[in-house]
């Protein structure tokens, strides 16, 4: 494989050619630069599959194809717009999913991704019931540093679960899905929080729309004239704080309106044994008042510091009995 590799190697750099440490050639993109590969996954309107670049040294990709038949059928162009824009805003930091290139053809748009090789965090939940305190902490820490940033560019995500909290090779969070979220520019943003909407003489406010998914969804989103804030997604960073601990989200029912009653009325229980810190976070996060919510109010010193110094974050934790053994061995 390798002399073979030096050979088209050789080829192309005689031809201006060289691919170069993408695995690509030239600043166009097709789906001739990739092999494509297994299925991955399934959108309501996307199919995502492993793409591996034609030329050496072969890089892995994840190709979002998206149908334009059916996105304008379904009417979804928004929210597949605003996917591709958040994701290029979002581009410098290792916890957001990175969008390479998009590009189209007559019936598909195409969005080439960072592969995230080990899935959905939701699939590790399911496999070991729940984590420990320490892991919790390594992933939920992640999690709100991807958060941190995402609110600095003025996006709110608005629908943050285990399933669009990807996990790349070695482990690392990489956040996906960004269809729902919303990205403010910064004069919409006044003292931290979204600036509320102007309403034209004799109009109405804006309308609310439920995003999001039924058991993460906030109270504030779910009660009359309230739009989502950088502090929805605190909400449901609780709510999968709470869920990587106990293996099951907080508030769940038959139902999705019976949901939605135990989220307005804060009916969830802590199984026995929930380390003691991270319930003091939880109930910190799940407040249903989201100026009241830890972070939920950055212009009167209640910003998303006030979670990065909580101990959940910051205790000490005791040596792991393979860290202590390591320490040994020195
Ligand atoms: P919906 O559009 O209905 O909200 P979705 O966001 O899960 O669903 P896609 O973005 O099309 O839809 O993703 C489909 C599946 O493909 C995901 O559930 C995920 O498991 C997998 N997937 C998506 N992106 C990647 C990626 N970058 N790396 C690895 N797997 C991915």
């Amino acid at each position: 494989v390798r002399s073979r590799d030096r050979e088209l190697q050789q080829q192309q750099a005689l031809i201006g050619m060289t691919p170069n440490a993408m695995g690509v050639v030239g600043n166009r993109r097709s789906t001739e630069d990739f092999e494509i590969g297994d299925v991955l996954g399934e959108g309501s309107y996307s199919t995502v599959t492993l793409a591996t670049t034609v030329h050496p040294p072969y890089r892995q990709y994840a190709l979002k194809v998206l149908d334009k038949e059916h996105i304008k059928r379904e009417r979804k162009t928004k929210y597949v717009l605003i996917e591709r824009d958040t994701l290029k805003t979002l581009d410098g930091h290792p916890g957001v999913i990175k969008l390479w290139w998009t590009f189209q053809d007559e019936w598909s748009l195409y969005y080439v991704l960072e592969y995230a090789e080990n899935g959905e965090l939701l699939k590790w939940i399911k496999k070991y019931g729940s984590f420990d305190l320490r892991s919790a902490r390594y992933y939920v820490a992640q999690i709100l540093s991807a958060v941190e940033y995402m609110h600095e560019k003025g996006v709110i995500h608005r629908d943050l679960k285990p399933e669009n909290i990807l996990l790349d090779r070695n482990m690392r969070v990489k956040i996906t899905d960004f269809g729902t979220a919303k990205l403010l520019r910064q004069d919409e943003i006044k003292d931290g929080q979204p600036a509320p909407a102007e309403v034209q003489p004799g109009g109405r406010p804006r309308a609310r729309s439920f995003v999001g998914t039924p058991e993460y969804v906030s109270p504030e989103i779910l009660s009359e004239g309230r739009e989502s804030s950088f502090s929805s997604d605190f909400w449901a960073l609780g709510c999968v704080l709470y869920q990587v601990l106990a293996g099951h989200p907080p508030f769940q029912a038959r139902t999705e309106y019976l949901t939605f009653q135990k989220i307005i009325n804060l009916q969830y229980d802590f199984p026995p044994g929930f380390p003691a810190h991270a319930r003091d976070l939880v109930e910190k996060l799940l407040v249903v008042d989201p100026l009241a919510r830890l972070g939920g109010d950055p212009a009167n010193g209640n910003g998303i510091e006030a979670i990065k110094s909580h101990p959940f974050f910051t205790e000490r934790l005791r040596p792991t009995r393979s860290s202590l053994s390591e320490a040994g061995a020195q």
